[in-house]
């Protein structure tokens, strides 16, 4: 059986994608792909399915508590990168590991080689502490930019959707000014990527009120295919 990937959307990581596979585990939860472009919502949406009752993976959260200080995963990019990649308090300074990893496929596969079984012990570890009758939403961002993730099919792909505008407002109101937030947009996939992945598609181009309803008709059809799974195991 294989599994959704997990990427890393921090700078120069975006194409840090892992192979998720193999797992022991067997439970019958419902994995859901979540994603959209930065400033859609996907976290507002991930917000109110956990209020329904979803169990929530984060995958960037997950892609960063690996290489957390302490951990192996970081020891051995040190050890194979360097001190330099550290920051004077000894977390990890990506951008100086993305100088150092991206140069060349070699370093690149070294990186990977470290970081992907890492990212993919941690993500089924927090599958796995799901109750066994969950609907687990995996927070993917960049599920259309990642081959690997893409290939890996996700049972259910909810993309959330908001107008460029939208977004633009939402992340100035958050800090993230609108010109770094369009150089980042333009080196995301765009809507009709993500669109093509969909099973779900959330308009959230409205206020949080036209954000709910939604959000409940996607939560009864979750509970929906999740019964049809559970009588057809049966
Ligand atoms: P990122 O990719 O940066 O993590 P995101 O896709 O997870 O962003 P959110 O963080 O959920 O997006 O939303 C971006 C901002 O817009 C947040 O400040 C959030 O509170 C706000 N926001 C999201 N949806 C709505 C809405 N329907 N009405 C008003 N504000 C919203």
């Amino acid at each position: 059986m294989r599994w959704p990937g997990v990427t890393c959307r921090e700078e120069g990581w975006a194409d840090v994608t892992c192979a998720l596979r193999v797992p022991a585990y067997a439970a019958p939860v419902l994995l859901v792909g979540l994603t959209g472009g930065i400033g859609s919502g996907k976290s507002t949406v991930a917000g109110l399915l956990a209020e329904r009752g979803a169990v929530i993976v984060d995958a960037d959260a997950v892609a960063r508590s690996v290489v957390e200080p302490g951990t192996p995963a970081l020891e051995k990019l040190v050890e194979r990168f360097g001190k330099e990649i550290l920051t004077a308090e000894g977390s990890l300074d990506r951008q100086a590991l993305a100088d150092r990893a991206f140069v060349d496929d070699e370093s690149r596969t070294a990186l990977e080689d470290i970081t992907h079984p890492a990212i993919n012990e941690e993500f089924f570890r927090q599958i796995t502490e799901a109750p066994e009758d969950a609907v687990v939403v995996c927070d993917v961002p960049l599920l259309a930019e990642s081959t690997q993730a893409r290939s890996r099919g996700y049972k259910v792909v909810v993309v959330v959707e908001a107008p460029l505008e939208v977004r633009l407002d939402r992340l100035e109101q958050r800090g993230v000014p609108r010109d770094d937030a369009q150089r980042r947009i333009a080196a995301q996939a765009g809507d009709e990527e993500r669109r093509e992945l969909a099973t779900h598609l959330v308009d959230n181009s409205g206020d949080l009120a036209a954000l709910e309803p939604q959000v409940d008709r996607i939560w009864a059809d979750l509970l929906r295919i999740k019964a049809e799974d559970e009588a057809a195991a049966k």
